[in-house]
């Protein structure tokens, strides 16, 4: 890894900042971990931002009082490092919403998640039905300017054009990010772009959880907590 000084640091946020929880609602950032952000935010000279899957009201409700340059929804929303807010229409989804809304009716067990910009069907509680759920959204597609974002036991529609790659790589355009090394830490399938993207700028991607899984990130950690206890040695090392 990069020294702090010279990285602009990228975090996924649920199962690698946070565990994942069975209740997206439960997951609430601890103080050790807002202590470790704000020091990381300090030694990079505020060159760090989340980028979830979630809307970035929800990220703000997790990491409150701390306002994070965020990616959310995947890049459908964004806040830049100014504080300037852009967030793709919900309008965008109607044509699909009601469709979608059938479908999650009609089988016991799913649970629609309507994130505005987004729709995302979880199937954690019948992991049988995921393929399916899988195929139905696969319906939509470019004709629809939409795409299928597939995660840990959820499926999800999205804008076309957004994803974390491409909000990336337009954070690293412009300053604190601008001419520091990327490192960008994920766990999921919707992370892909993030790794590709930093994989193509020189800098580091490096992926949470199993290390067999096939991924574009170049190094594995196993869990949160080995990622937290990375962060708080690098920060320490590095004192003088
Ligand atoms: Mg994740």
């Amino acid at each position: 890894m990069p020294a702090l000084e010279a990285a602009a640091l990228f975090f996924d946020v649920d199962g690698t900042l946070l565990e994942i929880k069975p209740e997206p609602d439960a997951v609430f950032c601890d103080d050790d971990l807002r202590a470790l952000l704000a020091r990381l935010l300090m030694r990079c000279q505020g060159a760090v931002a989340l980028v979830s899957g979630r809307r970035l009201d929800d990220v703000d409700r997790i990491f409150s009082p701390l306002k994070l340059t965020t990616v959310g929804l995947h890049g459908a929303e964004m806040r830049d490092v100014g504080g300037a807010e852009r967030r793709a229409d919900p309008r965008n989804m109607d044509h699909a919403r009601q469709a979608v809304r059938g479908f999650v009716a009609a089988h016991d067990g799913l649970m629609l998640e309507d994130k505005g910009a987004t729709l995302a069907v979880h199937y954690r509680r019948r992991p049988e039905l995921g393929a399916m759920t899988l195929a139905f959204l696969l319906r939509f597609g470019p004709g629809d300017d939409l795409a299928v974002q597939e995660g840990k036991f959820v499926v999800e529609l999205k804008p076309a054009r957004y994803d974390k790659g491409a909000a990336i790589a337009a954070l690293m355009g412009s300053p604190p990010f601008k001419d520091r090394r990327p490192v960008f830490f994920g766990d999921d399938l919707t992370d892909e772009t993030g790794f590709a993207v930093v994989n193509g700028l020189g800098g580091l991607s490096v992926r949470i959880g199993d290390p067999e899984a096939r991924t574009q990130a170049r190094f594995v950690l196993s869990d949160c907590a080995s990622l937290r206890a990375m962060l708080w040695r690098r920060l320490r090392e590095a004192l003088p």
